[in-house]
């Protein structure tokens, strides 16, 4: 009988080492239940895999269990000869943010090329000899080819024509500066232009992110999560935006490069659950904040409405937001000056994101739309790349509207 044993563990022990068969610790790990497909799902970045979740798969050695190879577990030997554990490849770098002071300065190039038209534009105007009313006339029609808006352009060329009648003759510096001066005061210096990242409590800082899909609103809150990385912060991100396909996956990878966990779920979910559960999830995790997409779907206001308010109405069961951006595409013009009329009887806007400001001239909007609202542009994107989004300076801006 004892021989008979013996024979059967034998041919166990080679059966498991000619199939390759992995008996390890992790083997309750091989087989998670299967998620509901309605339940909004936890990502975990790569680095730091979680208990329950699968270890990564390597292609040539597939793990499998002992009930997948036909054999009971309780004829497994107790302790195998030959146990390999399998290799595990290297978990992708988590990256590393740029420090976020001064980005607007290093963005400055990309700005100011975008946006010479206007600053040079009204430099060359002003140093006419005669400054005649034709060419107030242009002036006027700079300012508001660049998107600055009807009243605002008026307050400014009231307070040149003023300014310049006071000065006499005037010097290329002194023009500059006075220019300067006046843009400064329109764009305003003193607007509290900080995210608001804290609650005060002692539960994460919460941001929903808003605007019209295609604006930049997943690029811009997956930016902004390397920001807040970068401040050495920790981020939840929320992908409410189950409206758009890859809107989820796209913040997830955005989180993965930071180490940030990405709440979602099923593609057309309901977003005030996923929106839920984000904030629970940093509140559990301790996060300093959590970033929520959201979908910008402008078919019909009632229907904005009604999906917007529910989102915020099921976020603030945990807590009021603390910020709530609007990511506005700075080359629609008047078109994103309509929207964001639209966006603010939804919800209150505490702030303004300014998307592909490196792409237009009309960085003009930037007085437009804060005049529009009441409320401050607190960051601007200047790029396609991870790290083209900067806090908003005014200094910084219109130095580069008009060049040094
Ligand atoms: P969403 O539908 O509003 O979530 O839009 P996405 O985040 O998918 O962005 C739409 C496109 O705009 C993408 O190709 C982005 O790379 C691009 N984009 C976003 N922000 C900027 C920016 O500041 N500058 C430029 N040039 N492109 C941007």
């Amino acid at each position: 009988m004892d021989i008979l044993i013996l024979a059967v563990v034998i041919a166990l022990v080679a059966v498991g080492a000619i199939s390759g068969l992995v008996v390890s610790s992790r083997k309750k790990k091989q087989l998670p239940p299967p998620a509901p497909p309605s339940t909004p799902t936890i990502t975990a970045p790569p680095a730091e895999p979680q208990v329950g979740e699968d270890a990564v798969e390597t292609a040539e050695e597939p793990r499998r269990t002992i009930e997948e190879v036909g054999l009971p577990e309780a004829e497994a030997p107790a302790a195998a000869p030959v146990v390999v554990e399998p290799e595990v490849p290297a978990a992708p770098e988590i990256e590393v943010p740029e420090p976020t002071a001064g980005r607007l300065v290093r963005l400055r190039a990309r700005l100011a090329r975008s946006q010479n038209s206007l600053g040079k534009g009204l430099l060359t105007l002003l140093s006419r000899e005669h400054l005649d009313e034709d060419t107030w006339e242009e002036i006027e029609e700079t300012l508001l080819i660049a998107d600055v808006g009807v009243v605002p352009t008026q307050e400014l060329v009231g307070r040149l024509r003023e300014r310049v009648k006071v000065l006499g003759t005037r010097t290329p510096a002194e023009l500059r500066t006075l220019l300067k001066e006046e843009l400064l005061t329109l764009v305003g210096t003193d607007l509290d232009r900080a995210v608001k990242t804290e609650s005060g409590e002692d539960t994460p800082g919460v941001i929903m992110v808003v605007g019209v899909n295609g604006t930049g609103k997943t690029t811009t809150t997956g930016k902004l999560a390397r920001v807040l990385v970068a401040d050495g912060r920790s981020v939840v991100l929320g992908a409410a935006d189950t409206f758009r396909a890859a809107a989820a996956d796209q913040l997830q990878t955005w989180g993965e490069r930071v180490g940030a966990r990405t709440v979602r779920g099923p593609e057309g979910g309901d977003p005030a659950s996923i929106a839920y559960d984000a904030v629970k999830e940093g509140i559990a995790e301790g996060a300093d904040v959590v970033l929520i997409d959201t979908a910008g779907r402008l078919h019909t206001k009632t229907g904005l409405m009604d999906e917007l308010g529910k989102v915020k109405r099921v976020v603030e069961k945990h807590g009021p937001l603390d910020e709530i951006l609007l990511v506005l595409d700075a080359t629609t013009g008047q078109n994103g000056l309509t929207q964001a009329r639209v966006f603010a009887e939804v919800v209150d806007i505490t702030g303004i994101v300014l998307t592909k400001l490196d792409g237009t001239a009309k960085g003009g909007i930037v007085v437009a739309v804060q005049r529009e609202l009441g409320v401050p542009v607190k960051l601007v994107g200047l790029g396609e790349g991870a790290d083209d989004l900067a806090p908003f300076e005014p200094e910084a801006f219109v130095d580069a509207l008009i060049g040094d």
